[in-house]
């Protein structure tokens, strides 16, 4: 099957509340594009340098999703034109991205990214550290970003119970955050998680962002 039929299959499967970003690392601009011609908009990449490469080349109307750690050194390659950072995993960066937002007359859209996975490697808050975060001062003072939601990865496994429980106490440090630091604040209401292998689930537990790549475009030789 072609690339939008890929697409076209999945989108059908999801419900209107979910959006899809395409995530397109490793993948080349004609793949995109023809994503693009069939409609779509929201395409996903994990490397700045990636990212900044392809939102040159290709069209301005594509929303651009910063879906991989991102270092502070550099924000300043995406901050004029970055839709959504989805992993956002320290104070620090959430700094520098008011910051360099600031200097482009921006506010960006955040995700804070949260630990699910029972792997070591992969970035993320603890519940009680976003928390901390999140009712600190310096947070507060930051007026060019805004925070629209959570984002995690739950463990590579074939553990379905294993993984749903994950998405779950994500959606629980969701649910908390919605009901103390954001109760006054309707922009909080994106959960971003599943991928290729688990976004059915994710969206029964909850998810409002999957983010899929091989199952459209193939999948990666790195
Ligand atoms: C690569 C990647 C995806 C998509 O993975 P697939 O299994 O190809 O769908 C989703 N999220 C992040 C953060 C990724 O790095």
């Amino acid at each position: 099957m072609g690339i939008v039929d890929n697409l076209q299959k999945i989108q059908k499967q999801i419900p209107s509340h979910v959006s899809l970003v395409a995530v397109t690392k490793t993948k080349p601009d004609e793949m995109i594009m023809e994503a693009y011609h069939a409609g779509h908009r929201d395409f996903g990449e994990n490397k700045v340098q990636d990212l900044a490469g392809k939102a040159e080349r290709l069209p301005g109307d594509i929303r651009w999703h910063m879906i991989g750690h991102l270092q502070s050194n550099k924000v300043k390659y995406l901050a004029s034109f970055v839709h959504l950072v989805h992993g956002v995993d320290s104070l620090k960066l959430l700094n520098v991205i008011n910051k360099e937002a600031a200097k482009q007359n921006r506010i960006i859209d955040c995700l804070m990214q949260v630990h699910i996975a029972r792997e070591q490697t992969k970035f993320g808050f603890s519940g009680d550290e976003l928390q901390e975060v999140l009712h600190s001062d310096s947070f507060g003072e930051l007026k060019n970003i805004r925070i629209r939601g959570v984002m995690g990865m739950a463990s590579y496994t074939e553990n379905s119970d294993q993984i749903r429980e994950e998405f779950r106490h994500l959606k629980r440090i969701f649910e908390t955050l919605s009901a103390s630091v954001f109760s006054n604040n309707s922009s909080f209401d994106q959960l971003s998680y599943g991928m290729s292998g688990d976004y059915q689930l994710a969206i029964e537990e909850g998810s409002t962002i999957v983010r899929i790549g091989s199952l459209i475009f193939g999948a990666r030789n790195y």
